[in-house]
């Protein structure tokens, strides 16, 4: 072994390796990391992709950048040597909370493809010092505190890249901040975080509140700060414009310097608009183009053949709308321009409904990208379909061109090499390891299909992860699970669409099975984890009756050795790497059109869980790729589902009166025992909420949900054929590698020369 990054290390840290803190250590690797990448060669290349995103769920950075460079094994092996573990050193640091959920991570997971495959290409975004808040439960009940993640030493470079950022009212200095992305084996790109030096973190008290006025203090305080006053709301329009304001002059700026003339751009530059927060770059471009001499039609043109535009819901809440009157308080001159593009619009369509600005004055922000933009993707097959058949079907019909798929996709290198190596391992050992850079391969693996000894090394090296997460939730949660137990799990935000509720109910008439007699033959752990919008009051009542179930069934003598029910606090990405090589059974149950993509659902599959899902997102591609019997799917299809929105003839009223088994785990929210440790008025409202109104269908899909299930842990009891579902889904997993997503990106919309 070579001595040289111990004596590096040594150097930085003035003392041995066997004698430093886990912290000493940890900032010498860092700054040991930080020069190997640097050193690393930046993609080149005339045309450059511009990646913006409100959102950059990056999780910890430094084993992931260890893997990349080439260094990881090296490292561990001398740590060992010198009575240190790396896992130890891997706590020290802290995660950056950049994002909510899936959006923020498919954003990192395509930095790391970007870089692996030598594109150029760089991420844009905002350096939010408190993140996302962090979880805790007290009394059953979720608490948010910030997630301070910034230390003395971190993985931030500050530069003196500073852009002005004018307001209405106010100027403020937006300043640059670099984050060394590395790719897998050559290359480097970078994530560019805008700042302000006047954030104030004293301004914060009491949880996560703060004076949402005070803008030159709280601007990149918090990301998505609570959005349902409208100071808060006026907050985030701050946020955005300070974005793409920077990222806007920065682009011009760089193109500028490779020799563009501006009315070229579309030859230097190509931007990615990730969901509708960055939407704002589109009238800042123009703007800055006729500032710099274009004039507007020239500007708009140029702008249309510069950007493209990723839809990732169709959840009519979440698509993004602003009152004229919220822009014209914090950026009055993009009015004028918003103005023209929407005039621009109604002089050749005359459909209202696709107009920018609306009859009430209310801005459209997905319809500027799609009119203005050359560009427009769903994230999966069936919800690119439901875009173009239902959702945006008015502008489909415009420009059925511009539409395209471009299905999720997650990196191996942190969901299969850093957070199992066992698994890689064994893939090393089988199929040799074409896999990393090629993710098709991993499909040799079929061959070992009925290999006795494969079959066996996958079950035990599950049981090995099962093991490592029952000794981490003792330790961090004081909750006690058994690893010869079916891991059942859900871990993803907490909203009514994914339907943990429906998991609940499933676990309501499980217990109430148990206490009748009726025992599993397996017994079951069901392990969820979730964080709930702070505003977002149903959420936080289901994250209530899940902690209430934990404490009622893990303390009943008579159940808890056949179903025990464990809520991880502060799920997130560090979690998910814990959680997801120890999985059985992976839950994805989100009402049929409603879930875009998930990626999660990739996570789990990749390995060795089998999906007990709805046939949505691209739970409807893991199902074609596995083929029937590698997969539990269940529920009403994406269009009945459809058709009854449309109808509105779901009752769930009528579920509740009809079906004995819905109408008592739906009564058991609210027994007795619930209310005694239970918050009366929490548990009555969802209880309410769910016999009134159950906006997602939890009840539709109860009877079809339960049948499922039974059969995967039925299924479950029979290792061998389990093993055989394990492995088919492991070596189908590679189309969604996000290194396959990146090329069709490249391939479709970016264009771009590898270097
Ligand atoms: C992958 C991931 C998600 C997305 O999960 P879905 O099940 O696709 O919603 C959310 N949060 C974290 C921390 C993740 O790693």
């Amino acid at each position: 072994m070579r001595t040289g990054i111990q004596e590096e290390l040594e150097l930085y840290m003035s003392k041995s390796v066997a004698q430093a803190s886990n912290r000493e250590i940890y900032e010498a690797l860092l700054l040991f990391v930080q020069k190997l990448a640097a050193g690393k060669e930046r993609a080149a290349g005339k045309k450059k992709l511009y990646y913006i995103s409100a959102e950059f769920l990056i999780g910890k950075l430094l084993s992931n950048n260890m893997i990349n460079l080439g260094i990881y094994d090296e490292v561990k092996e001398m740590l060992f040597q010198n009575g240190k573990d790396i896992c130890q050193i891997e706590e020290v640091e802290p995660e950056p909370s950049l994002g909510n959920g899936g959006l923020g991570r498919l954003a990192a997971c395509f930095l790391d493809s970007i870089a692996t495959l030598g594109l150029p290409g760089d991420g844009i975004g905002l350096n939010y010092h408190l993140g996302l808040f962090k979880q805790e439960f007290k009394d059953h009940l979720q608490k948010e505190l910030p997630n301070p993640w910034i230390e003395k030493q971190s993985w931030l470079t500050k530069t003196d890249v500073v852009y002005p950022v004018s307001f209405r009212g106010l100027k403020v200095n937006a300043r640059m901040y670099d984050i060394a992305v590395t790719g897998y084996h050559d290359q480097t790109n970078k994530l560019h975080l805008f700042d302000i030096d006047s954030v104030d973190e004293g301004i914060v008290e009491d949880g996560i509140h703060f004076d949402k006025e005070d803008i030159a203090k709280n601007l990149t305080l918090f990301l998505y700060p609570d959005d349902s006053d409208e100071k808060g709301r006026l907050l985030r329009i701050y946020q955005q414009y300070f974005m793409v304001s920077s990222a806007a002059q920065m682009i011009l700026d760089e193109c500028v310097q490779k020799g563009s003339t501006l009315y070229d751009l579309p030859d230097y530059a190509v931007i990615q608009i990730n969901d509708t927060h960055p939407t704002m770059v589109i009238p800042e471009l123009i703007r800055l183009l006729v500032e710099r001499g274009l004039d507007i039609d020239e500007a708009i043109d140029v702008v249309s053949r510069t950007c493209a535009y990723t839809n990732h819901t169709i959840l009519a809440e979440a698509l993004e709308k602003w009152p004229i009157g919220y822009l014209k308080k914090v950026v009055p001159q993009l009015v004028p321009i918003i103005e023209i593009l929407d005039d621009k619009v109604r002089r050749r369509f005359s459909d209202e409904s696709t107009a920018i600005i609306d009859r009430n004055d209310t801005v459209h922000m997905a319809h500027i990208d799609i009119h203005y933009g050359f560009s427009v993707n769903g994230v999966a097959a069936l919800h690119t379909d439901i875009l173009k058949q239902s959702e945006l079907n008015h502008f489909y019909k415009i420009y059925p061109d511009k539409f395209n798929n471009k299905t999720n996709g997650i990196t191996f290198r942190r969901w299969l090499l850093h957070c199992n190596p066992r698994l890689t391992a064994l893939l090393d050992e089988t199929i040799k390891d074409e896999y990393k850079e090629d993710a098709s391969k991993l499909v040799k693996l079929l061959e070992y299909k009925d290999d006795e000894t494969v079959l066996k090394r996958l079950l035990e090296i599950k049981k090995e992860n099962k093991k490592d997460l029952a000794a981490y939730l003792k330790e961090t949660q004081a909750i006690e699970i058994d690893a010869d137990t079916i891991f059942d799990i859900q871990v993803k935000r907490l909203h009514e669409y994914k339907r943990q509720q429906l998991n609940a109910l499933y676990i309501i008439d499980k217990y109430l099975e148990i206490k009748e007699g009726i025992l599993p033959k397996t017994p079951i752990t069901a392990i969820f984890g979730a964080k709930a919008a702070p505003a977002y009051v149903i959420a936080k009542d289901i994250i209530h009756l899940i902690l209430c179930l934990q404490e009622i069934i893990n303390n009943d003598p008579e159940v808890s050795p056949y179903l025990k029910v464990v809520m991880v606090e502060n799920y997130n990405v560090t979690k998910a790497e814990k959680l997801i090589p120890a999985c059985d059974i992976s839950e994805q149950i989100s009402l049929a059109s409603k879930e875009a993509s998930g990626t999660g659902n990739m996570k789990f599959m990749l390995n060795g869980a089998v999906t007990l899902g709805t046939e949505d997102g691209a739970n409807v591609e893991i199902h074609e790729l596995v083929g029937d019997d590698n997969i539990f799917v269940f529920g009403a299809s994406s269009d009945e589902v459809i058709e009854h929105y449309k109808k509105a003839d779901y009752s769930a009223k009528d579920y509740y009166k009809k079906n004995p088994k819905i109408k008592a785990a739906v009564d058991f929210i609210t027994e007795k025992q619930m209310m005694k440790i239970g918050c009366k008025e929490s548990l009555e409202r969802l209880q309410k909420e769910l016999i009134g109104k159950d906006w997602f269908m939890t009840f539709l899909d109860f009877d079809a949900y339960k049948k499922a299930k039974d059969k995967a842990l039925a299924a479950y009891t029979d290792q061998k054929e389990w093993a055989k579902k394990m492995l088919v889904n492991i070596a189908e997993a590679g189309y969604f590698s996000s290194d396959r997503t990146i090329e069709q990106y490249n391939r479709d919309i970016w264009k771009l020369t590898r270097s």
